[in-house]
Protein backbone atom coordinates (compact mmCIF):
# COMPACT_ATOMS: atom_id res chain seq x y z
CA UNK A 1 0.00 0.00 0.00
CA UNK A 2 1.34 3.13 -0.83
CA UNK A 3 1.66 6.12 1.17
CA UNK A 4 1.55 9.86 0.49
CA UNK A 5 1.60 13.26 1.60
CA UNK A 6 -0.99 15.70 1.60
CA UNK A 7 -1.08 18.76 0.89
CA UNK A 8 -1.94 19.32 4.64
CA UNK A 9 0.42 17.45 5.71
CA UNK A 10 -1.66 14.14 6.56
CA UNK A 11 0.14 11.14 5.62
CA UNK A 12 -2.74 9.11 4.45
CA UNK A 13 -2.84 5.37 3.18
CA UNK A 14 -3.70 5.59 -0.23
CA UNK A 15 -6.38 2.48 -0.67
CA UNK A 16 -8.35 4.45 1.97
CA UNK A 17 -8.20 8.14 1.68
CA UNK A 18 -11.47 9.94 0.46
CA UNK A 19 -11.28 13.48 0.44
CA UNK A 20 -13.95 14.69 2.92
CA UNK A 21 -14.60 18.36 3.79
CA UNK A 22 -16.26 18.90 7.54
CA UNK A 23 -19.26 21.28 6.89
CA UNK A 24 -21.21 22.85 9.44
CA UNK A 25 -23.40 25.84 10.08
CA UNK A 26 -21.90 28.99 9.82
CA UNK A 27 -24.36 32.24 10.43
CA UNK A 28 -22.44 34.77 10.20
CA UNK A 29 -22.83 38.36 12.18
CA UNK A 30 -23.22 40.40 8.80
CA UNK A 31 -26.32 39.50 7.02
CA UNK A 32 -28.22 40.40 4.09
CA UNK A 33 -31.22 42.77 3.79
CA UNK A 34 -34.74 40.27 2.75
CA UNK A 35 -35.16 39.36 -0.49
CA UNK A 36 -39.08 40.18 -0.29
CA UNK A 37 -41.05 42.30 1.53
CA UNK A 38 -44.41 40.59 2.88
CA UNK A 39 -46.93 42.59 3.81
CA UNK A 40 -50.91 41.66 4.86
CA UNK A 41 -53.32 44.39 4.78
CA UNK A 42 -55.94 45.39 6.66
CA UNK A 43 -58.68 43.42 4.97
CA UNK A 44 -57.55 40.31 5.50
CA UNK A 45 -60.21 38.12 7.49
CA UNK A 46 -58.28 35.93 8.90
CA UNK A 47 -59.42 32.84 7.54
CA UNK A 48 -55.58 31.59 7.48
CA UNK A 49 -56.06 30.03 3.51
CA UNK A 50 -52.24 31.42 3.03
CA UNK A 51 -50.74 29.39 6.19
CA UNK A 52 -51.68 26.30 4.62
CA UNK A 53 -50.60 27.51 1.14
CA UNK A 54 -47.27 28.85 2.11
CA UNK A 55 -44.98 25.72 1.94
CA UNK A 56 -41.98 28.11 3.42
CA UNK A 57 -43.83 28.60 6.60
CA UNK A 58 -43.36 32.66 5.78
CA UNK A 59 -47.61 32.74 7.19
CA UNK A 60 -48.52 31.43 10.50
CA UNK A 61 -50.68 31.46 13.33
CA UNK A 62 -49.89 33.16 16.45
CA UNK A 63 -50.57 32.49 20.37
CA UNK A 64 -54.15 34.89 19.77
CA UNK A 65 -54.79 32.09 17.15
CA UNK A 66 -55.13 35.36 14.79
CA UNK A 67 -52.33 35.44 11.79
CA UNK A 68 -49.01 36.38 12.97
CA UNK A 69 -46.45 38.70 11.54
CA UNK A 70 -45.01 37.13 8.01
CA UNK A 71 -41.71 35.96 8.00
CA UNK A 72 -40.09 37.60 5.49
CA UNK A 73 -36.32 36.25 5.19
CA UNK A 74 -38.67 32.78 4.67
CA UNK A 75 -40.23 33.92 1.72
CA UNK A 76 -39.34 32.88 -1.93
CA UNK A 77 -41.74 35.02 -4.06
CA UNK A 78 -43.83 31.76 -5.04
CA UNK A 79 -47.21 34.06 -4.77
CA UNK A 80 -48.78 30.74 -3.82
CA UNK A 81 -50.12 32.87 -0.81
CA UNK A 82 -51.64 36.03 -2.77
CA UNK A 83 -53.57 33.68 -4.89
CA UNK A 84 -55.02 31.27 -2.34
CA UNK A 85 -56.26 34.90 -0.58
CA UNK A 86 -59.49 35.31 -1.26
CA UNK A 87 -59.87 39.09 -0.04
CA UNK A 88 -56.35 39.66 -2.57
CA UNK A 89 -54.95 41.01 1.40
CA UNK A 90 -51.10 39.91 0.75
CA UNK A 91 -48.74 41.92 -1.39
CA UNK A 92 -45.13 40.57 -1.91
CA UNK A 93 -42.71 42.66 -3.23
CA UNK A 94 -38.69 42.68 -3.94
CA UNK A 95 -36.98 44.09 -1.28
CA UNK A 96 -35.52 47.48 -2.86
CA UNK A 97 -32.55 47.36 0.08
CA UNK A 98 -31.92 43.60 -1.70
CA UNK A 99 -31.38 45.02 -5.30
CA UNK A 100 -29.06 47.53 -4.50
CA UNK A 101 -26.70 44.94 -3.22
CA UNK A 102 -23.93 44.38 -5.24
CA UNK A 103 -23.42 45.68 -8.94
CA UNK A 104 -24.34 44.09 -12.78
CA UNK A 105 -21.38 41.58 -12.39
CA UNK A 106 -21.75 40.40 -8.71
CA UNK A 107 -25.63 40.63 -8.53
CA UNK A 108 -27.32 40.53 -5.69
CA UNK A 109 -28.75 36.95 -6.78
CA UNK A 110 -25.30 35.85 -6.71
CA UNK A 111 -24.41 37.64 -3.29
CA UNK A 112 -27.74 35.29 -1.55
CA UNK A 113 -26.40 32.50 -3.19
CA UNK A 114 -22.72 32.65 -1.71
CA UNK A 115 -23.84 33.55 1.27
CA UNK A 116 -26.14 30.45 1.47
CA UNK A 117 -23.64 28.22 0.58
CA UNK A 118 -21.43 29.73 2.96
CA UNK A 119 -23.97 29.25 5.25
CA UNK A 120 -24.88 25.67 4.92
CA UNK A 121 -21.98 24.51 2.85
CA UNK A 122 -25.27 22.93 0.57
CA UNK A 123 -25.94 23.70 -3.03
CA UNK A 124 -28.88 26.78 -3.60
CA UNK A 125 -31.99 24.72 -4.71
CA UNK A 126 -33.00 27.21 -7.78
CA UNK A 127 -36.72 25.83 -7.91
CA UNK A 128 -38.03 24.85 -11.53
CA UNK A 129 -35.19 24.61 -14.15
CA UNK A 130 -32.32 26.86 -14.72
CA UNK A 131 -32.56 30.34 -13.32
CA UNK A 132 -29.54 31.82 -14.92
CA UNK A 133 -29.32 33.64 -18.23
CA UNK A 134 -28.96 31.34 -21.70
CA UNK A 135 -26.61 34.05 -23.29
CA UNK A 136 -24.85 36.86 -22.45
CA UNK A 137 -20.79 37.66 -22.12
CA UNK A 138 -18.25 36.09 -20.33
CA UNK A 139 -19.36 32.97 -18.55
CA UNK A 140 -22.80 33.34 -19.44
CA UNK A 141 -21.76 33.10 -23.05
CA UNK A 142 -21.42 29.29 -22.74
CA UNK A 143 -23.13 26.10 -20.99
CA UNK A 144 -21.76 22.84 -20.62
CA UNK A 145 -22.50 20.25 -22.87
CA UNK A 146 -23.81 17.35 -21.18
CA UNK A 147 -25.01 15.28 -24.52
CA UNK A 148 -21.39 13.81 -25.14
CA UNK A 149 -21.96 11.03 -22.66
CA UNK A 150 -18.94 8.47 -23.19
CA UNK A 151 -20.46 6.02 -20.13
CA UNK A 152 -23.23 6.67 -18.35
CA UNK A 153 -23.48 9.45 -15.69
CA UNK A 154 -21.45 9.12 -12.21
CA UNK A 155 -22.65 10.01 -9.03
CA UNK A 156 -20.25 11.57 -7.27
CA UNK A 157 -22.16 13.86 -5.00
CA UNK A 158 -23.58 11.11 -2.96
CA UNK A 159 -20.18 9.36 -2.93
CA UNK A 160 -21.90 5.99 -4.99
CA UNK A 161 -18.67 6.01 -7.50
CA UNK A 162 -15.31 8.52 -6.33
CA UNK A 163 -15.03 11.39 -8.44
CA UNK A 164 -12.04 12.96 -7.95
CA UNK A 165 -11.03 16.83 -7.41
CA UNK A 166 -7.49 16.44 -7.20
CA UNK A 167 -4.93 18.86 -9.42
CA UNK A 168 -1.15 18.58 -9.70
CA UNK A 169 0.47 22.05 -10.10
CA UNK A 170 3.97 22.60 -11.17
CA UNK A 171 6.21 21.32 -13.88
CA UNK A 172 6.11 18.26 -15.36
CA UNK A 173 9.14 17.30 -17.78
CA UNK A 174 8.56 15.78 -21.32
CA UNK A 175 9.99 12.87 -20.63
CA UNK A 176 12.59 10.83 -17.88
CA UNK A 177 15.77 10.54 -18.66
CA UNK A 178 17.54 7.49 -17.03
CA UNK A 179 21.27 6.75 -16.71
CA UNK A 180 21.11 2.58 -15.60
CA UNK A 181 18.65 2.94 -13.22
CA UNK A 182 19.25 6.40 -11.79
CA UNK A 183 17.42 9.12 -12.62
CA UNK A 184 19.49 12.12 -14.43
CA UNK A 185 16.63 14.47 -16.11
CA UNK A 186 15.03 16.78 -13.43
CA UNK A 187 12.91 15.65 -11.08
CA UNK A 188 8.95 16.89 -11.36
CA UNK A 189 8.02 19.63 -9.11
CA UNK A 190 4.64 18.92 -8.24
CA UNK A 191 1.72 20.10 -5.52
CA UNK A 192 -1.69 17.68 -5.41
CA UNK A 193 -4.17 19.60 -4.11
CA UNK A 194 -7.38 17.48 -3.47
CA UNK A 195 -9.45 20.75 -5.09
CA UNK A 196 -9.14 23.05 -8.06
CA UNK A 197 -9.50 26.30 -5.69
CA UNK A 198 -6.69 28.03 -4.42
CA UNK A 199 -7.68 31.11 -2.09
CA UNK A 200 -6.20 34.44 -3.67
CA UNK A 201 -5.18 36.85 -1.26
CA UNK A 202 -7.43 39.55 -0.18
CA UNK A 203 -7.48 43.59 -1.03
CA UNK A 204 -6.20 45.79 1.90
CA UNK A 205 -8.60 45.60 5.14
CA UNK A 206 -8.87 46.71 8.59
CA UNK A 207 -9.24 43.20 9.39
CA UNK A 208 -5.70 42.82 8.30
CA UNK A 209 -4.11 40.03 10.56
CA UNK A 210 -7.44 38.42 11.87
CA UNK A 211 -8.09 37.55 8.17
CA UNK A 212 -5.10 36.11 7.03
CA UNK A 213 -4.96 33.82 10.14
CA UNK A 214 -8.64 32.69 8.65
CA UNK A 215 -7.10 31.98 5.22
CA UNK A 216 -4.50 30.08 6.15
CA UNK A 217 -6.45 27.72 8.39
CA UNK A 218 -9.14 27.61 5.76
CA UNK A 219 -6.37 26.67 3.25
CA UNK A 220 -4.67 24.08 6.02
CA UNK A 221 -8.23 22.58 6.69
CA UNK A 222 -8.77 22.40 2.64
CA UNK A 223 -5.66 20.95 1.90
CA UNK A 224 -5.11 24.12 -0.66
CA UNK A 225 -2.91 26.94 -0.86
CA UNK A 226 -3.32 30.37 0.17
CA UNK A 227 -1.61 33.23 -1.85
CA UNK A 228 -0.34 35.63 1.12
CA UNK A 229 1.68 39.17 0.07
CA UNK A 230 5.09 38.76 1.36
CA UNK A 231 4.89 41.76 3.42
CA UNK A 232 1.88 40.78 5.35
CA UNK A 233 3.28 37.66 6.65
CA UNK A 234 4.33 37.14 10.09
CA UNK A 235 5.28 34.45 12.83
CA UNK A 236 1.90 33.74 14.07
CA UNK A 237 1.29 32.19 10.14
CA UNK A 238 4.52 29.85 10.60
CA UNK A 239 2.54 26.46 11.73
CA UNK A 240 0.41 27.05 8.13
CA UNK A 241 3.04 27.88 6.22
CA UNK A 242 2.58 24.46 4.59
CA UNK A 243 -0.08 26.39 2.70
CA UNK A 244 1.05 29.51 1.97
CA UNK A 245 2.25 30.54 -1.26
CA UNK A 246 4.04 34.13 -0.55
CA UNK A 247 3.53 36.54 -3.41
CA UNK A 248 6.63 38.75 -4.16
CA UNK A 249 7.29 41.32 -6.33
CA UNK A 250 10.47 40.30 -8.13
CA UNK A 251 12.51 43.37 -7.21
CA UNK A 252 11.21 42.93 -3.75
CA UNK A 253 12.83 39.53 -3.53
CA UNK A 254 15.84 40.04 -1.28
CA UNK A 255 13.86 41.36 1.62
CA UNK A 256 12.03 37.91 2.32
CA UNK A 257 15.12 35.59 1.55
CA UNK A 258 13.86 33.41 5.19
CA UNK A 259 9.85 32.89 3.71
CA UNK A 260 11.69 31.71 0.30
CA UNK A 261 13.60 29.34 2.21
CA UNK A 262 11.32 28.04 4.02
CA UNK A 263 8.00 28.20 1.38
CA UNK A 264 7.24 25.05 -0.75
CA UNK A 265 6.36 27.65 -3.31
CA UNK A 266 6.06 31.45 -4.03
CA UNK A 267 3.90 33.57 -6.37
CA UNK A 268 6.70 36.20 -8.38
CA UNK A 269 3.98 39.43 -8.83
CA UNK A 270 4.96 40.54 -12.85
CA UNK A 271 2.36 43.08 -13.28
CA UNK A 272 4.53 44.85 -16.51
CA UNK A 273 3.28 44.15 -19.97
CA UNK A 274 6.58 43.56 -20.88
CA UNK A 275 9.02 40.95 -19.44
CA UNK A 276 12.34 39.66 -20.76
CA UNK A 277 13.40 36.39 -20.90
CA UNK A 278 16.78 36.47 -18.80
CA UNK A 279 14.85 38.87 -15.90
CA UNK A 280 12.60 36.35 -15.41
CA UNK A 281 16.01 33.51 -15.72
CA UNK A 282 17.69 35.22 -13.31
CA UNK A 283 14.20 35.09 -10.84
CA UNK A 284 14.06 31.93 -10.45
CA UNK A 285 17.80 31.35 -10.33
CA UNK A 286 17.71 33.55 -6.80
CA UNK A 287 14.93 32.14 -5.51
CA UNK A 288 16.27 28.12 -6.54
CA UNK A 289 19.96 29.25 -5.14
CA UNK A 290 18.23 30.16 -1.28
CA UNK A 291 15.54 27.19 -1.57
CA UNK A 292 16.16 24.70 -4.71
CA UNK A 293 13.05 22.29 -4.11
CA UNK A 294 10.64 25.60 -4.17
CA UNK A 295 7.71 25.81 -6.82
CA UNK A 296 7.86 29.02 -8.27
CA UNK A 297 4.45 30.52 -10.01
CA UNK A 298 4.28 33.28 -12.09
CA UNK A 299 1.56 36.05 -11.52
CA UNK A 300 0.83 37.99 -14.88
CA UNK A 301 -2.05 40.50 -14.28
CA UNK A 302 -1.47 42.86 -17.96
CA UNK A 303 -3.75 40.90 -20.79
CA UNK A 304 -1.78 42.07 -23.34
CA UNK A 305 1.28 40.91 -22.51
CA UNK A 306 -0.49 37.89 -21.18
CA UNK A 307 0.42 35.30 -23.92
CA UNK A 308 3.96 36.44 -24.59
CA UNK A 309 4.79 36.95 -21.41
CA UNK A 310 3.29 32.99 -20.41
CA UNK A 311 5.41 31.67 -23.05
CA UNK A 312 8.64 33.47 -22.02
CA UNK A 313 7.61 31.93 -18.30
CA UNK A 314 7.76 28.60 -19.35
CA UNK A 315 10.87 28.83 -21.47
CA UNK A 316 12.34 30.34 -18.28
CA UNK A 317 11.47 27.57 -16.36
CA UNK A 318 8.75 28.67 -14.52
CA UNK A 319 6.36 26.23 -12.78
CA UNK A 320 3.06 26.99 -12.84
CA UNK A 321 1.36 30.83 -14.53
CA UNK A 322 -1.05 32.45 -12.69
CA UNK A 323 -3.16 34.53 -15.64
CA UNK A 324 -5.09 37.19 -13.23
CA UNK A 325 -7.58 39.70 -14.96
CA UNK A 326 -8.72 42.08 -12.17
CA UNK A 327 -12.45 41.83 -11.20
CA UNK A 328 -13.04 45.65 -11.88
CA UNK A 329 -11.91 45.06 -15.96
CA UNK A 330 -14.16 41.81 -15.82
CA UNK A 331 -17.19 43.92 -14.60
CA UNK A 332 -16.56 46.42 -17.41
CA UNK A 333 -15.80 43.24 -19.55
CA UNK A 334 -16.87 39.54 -19.15
CA UNK A 335 -15.28 38.19 -22.00
CA UNK A 336 -12.03 39.71 -21.17
CA UNK A 337 -11.34 36.62 -18.86
CA UNK A 338 -12.82 34.22 -20.79
CA UNK A 339 -10.47 35.25 -24.08
CA UNK A 340 -7.38 35.54 -21.99
CA UNK A 341 -7.86 32.18 -20.34
CA UNK A 342 -8.50 30.69 -23.99
CA UNK A 343 -5.75 32.51 -25.63
CA UNK A 344 -3.51 31.44 -23.15
CA UNK A 345 -3.60 28.14 -23.19
CA UNK A 346 -4.21 27.49 -26.68
CA UNK A 347 -1.04 29.36 -27.57
CA UNK A 348 0.86 27.51 -25.20
CA UNK A 349 -0.70 24.12 -26.73
CA UNK A 350 0.11 25.46 -30.32
CA UNK A 351 3.53 25.64 -28.70
CA UNK A 352 4.05 21.98 -27.93
CA UNK A 353 4.71 23.59 -24.29
CA UNK A 354 0.93 23.53 -22.68
CA UNK A 355 1.69 20.06 -20.48
CA UNK A 356 4.57 21.83 -18.98
CA UNK A 357 3.40 23.66 -16.84
CA UNK A 358 0.02 24.20 -15.09
CA UNK A 359 -2.15 27.22 -15.18
CA UNK A 360 -4.23 28.99 -12.92
CA UNK A 361 -6.54 31.80 -13.70
CA UNK A 362 -8.64 34.51 -11.17
CA UNK A 363 -10.78 37.31 -11.73
CA UNK A 364 -14.55 37.25 -12.09
CA UNK A 365 -14.92 34.36 -10.29
CA UNK A 366 -18.62 34.70 -8.87
CA UNK A 367 -19.83 31.64 -8.94
CA UNK A 368 -19.67 27.46 -8.39
CA UNK A 369 -20.07 27.34 -12.41
CA UNK A 370 -17.27 29.77 -13.00
CA UNK A 371 -14.83 26.96 -11.65
CA UNK A 372 -15.26 24.13 -13.88
CA UNK A 373 -15.84 26.46 -16.54
CA UNK A 374 -12.16 28.12 -16.54
CA UNK A 375 -11.37 24.42 -16.60
CA UNK A 376 -12.92 23.66 -19.87
CA UNK A 377 -11.42 27.00 -21.03
CA UNK A 378 -7.89 25.47 -20.12
CA UNK A 379 -6.96 26.40 -16.44
CA UNK A 380 -5.48 23.84 -14.25
CA UNK A 381 -7.01 25.86 -11.73
CA UNK A 382 -8.27 28.71 -10.25
CA UNK A 383 -7.54 31.67 -7.27
CA UNK A 384 -10.60 32.74 -6.14
CA UNK A 385 -10.51 36.02 -4.07
CA UNK A 386 -13.56 38.31 -4.10
CA UNK A 387 -16.24 35.84 -3.27
CA UNK A 388 -15.05 34.84 0.02
CA UNK A 389 -14.50 38.36 0.97
CA UNK A 390 -18.14 38.67 0.07
CA UNK A 391 -19.64 35.82 2.17
CA UNK A 392 -17.33 38.00 5.03
CA UNK A 393 -19.79 40.55 4.54
CA UNK A 394 -17.40 43.19 2.06
CA UNK A 395 -20.26 44.74 -0.36
CA UNK A 396 -17.99 44.11 -3.63
CA UNK A 397 -15.36 46.31 -3.26
CA UNK A 398 -12.83 46.81 -6.34
CA UNK A 399 -8.69 47.84 -6.83
CA UNK A 400 -6.49 47.40 -3.80
CA UNK A 401 -8.57 47.82 -0.45
CA UNK A 402 -11.85 47.75 0.69
CA UNK A 403 -13.67 51.14 0.40
CA UNK A 404 -14.00 52.50 4.35
CA UNK A 405 -17.46 52.34 4.20
CA UNK A 406 -17.01 47.99 3.65
CA UNK A 407 -18.55 46.30 6.47
CA UNK A 408 -16.49 43.19 6.34
CA UNK A 409 -14.39 43.34 9.75
CA UNK A 410 -13.19 39.61 10.45
CA UNK A 411 -12.08 40.50 14.65
CA UNK A 412 -10.12 37.94 16.38
CA UNK A 413 -13.46 36.05 18.02
CA UNK A 414 -14.92 35.50 14.63
CA UNK A 415 -11.79 33.27 12.96
CA UNK A 416 -13.19 30.44 13.42
CA UNK A 417 -16.75 31.35 12.01
CA UNK A 418 -14.96 33.03 9.21
CA UNK A 419 -12.69 30.44 8.51
CA UNK A 420 -15.92 27.82 8.33
CA UNK A 421 -17.43 29.77 6.16
CA UNK A 422 -15.21 29.20 3.10
CA UNK A 423 -14.54 26.14 3.90
CA UNK A 424 -18.50 25.60 3.92
CA UNK A 425 -18.42 27.98 0.43
CA UNK A 426 -15.38 25.63 -1.08
CA UNK A 427 -17.35 22.41 -0.16
CA UNK A 428 -20.61 23.28 -2.12
CA UNK A 429 -18.72 24.46 -4.70
CA UNK A 430 -16.97 20.88 -5.12
CA UNK A 431 -20.16 19.74 -4.80
CA UNK A 432 -21.33 21.17 -7.70
CA UNK A 433 -18.09 20.35 -9.69
CA UNK A 434 -19.33 16.51 -9.03
CA UNK A 435 -22.60 17.56 -10.58
CA UNK A 436 -21.11 18.38 -13.23
CA UNK A 437 -18.48 15.99 -13.77
CA UNK A 438 -20.96 13.17 -12.69
CA UNK A 439 -23.45 14.47 -15.58
CA UNK A 440 -20.83 14.17 -18.07
CA UNK A 441 -19.83 11.20 -16.82
CA UNK A 442 -16.02 11.88 -16.14
CA UNK A 443 -14.30 10.21 -13.51
CA UNK A 444 -11.57 13.38 -13.12
CA UNK A 445 -11.45 16.79 -12.91
CA UNK A 446 -7.60 16.56 -14.80
CA UNK A 447 -9.88 15.00 -17.90
CA UNK A 448 -12.30 18.32 -18.36
CA UNK A 449 -8.77 20.86 -18.85
CA UNK A 450 -9.30 22.80 -22.03
CA UNK A 451 -12.07 20.11 -22.91
CA UNK A 452 -13.49 22.80 -24.74
CA UNK A 453 -15.71 20.27 -26.88
CA UNK A 454 -17.53 19.83 -23.26
CA UNK A 455 -19.09 23.34 -24.09
CA UNK A 456 -21.42 24.95 -26.54
CA UNK A 457 -20.22 28.67 -27.03
CA UNK A 458 -23.28 30.84 -27.95
CA UNK A 459 -21.13 33.06 -29.97
CA UNK A 460 -20.92 29.97 -32.13
CA UNK A 461 -24.09 28.39 -32.32
CA UNK A 462 -25.04 32.10 -33.04
CA UNK A 463 -22.88 32.15 -36.52
CA UNK A 464 -23.93 28.47 -37.13
CA UNK A 465 -27.30 28.98 -37.40
CA UNK A 466 -27.73 33.10 -38.09
CA UNK A 467 -24.10 33.09 -40.42
CA UNK A 468 -25.68 33.68 -43.81
CA UNK A 469 -28.27 35.86 -42.93
CA UNK A 470 -28.20 39.29 -42.17
ZN1 LIG B 1 -15.16 45.33 0.69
Amino acid sequence: METRNTASGNVFKERYYRYHIDVRDASWKIRLPKKFRVKIYNNCVNIQECVQACVYNVHRVGEDSRLAEPLEELCRGCHRCTLVCPKGAICIELNPEFQKLGDSYFTPERIENLFFEAETGRIPVSGAGYGGDFAGRGFNGFWFDFSEIVRPTRDGIHGREYISTTVDLGRKPHSLVFRGSQLVSEFPRLIELPIPIILDSPLYSSSGRNLSLVLARTANKLGTLSIIEAEDYFDGLKPYIFNLMPRIRPNGMMDYPQLIKYSRIVELDYREEMISEDEMKADLRYVRELNPSIIVCARFSSVNGMVCNAEIAVRSGVDIIHIHVDDRSVKHDPDIIVDTIRRVHSHLVENRIRDEVSLVSSGGIAEAAHVPKSIILGADAVAIGLVYQIVLGCRVCYGDRHRDDCPMNVEEADIGIASQRIVNLISSWRDQLLEVLGGMGLREVRRLRGELGRAIFYRELEEKVFGDSE
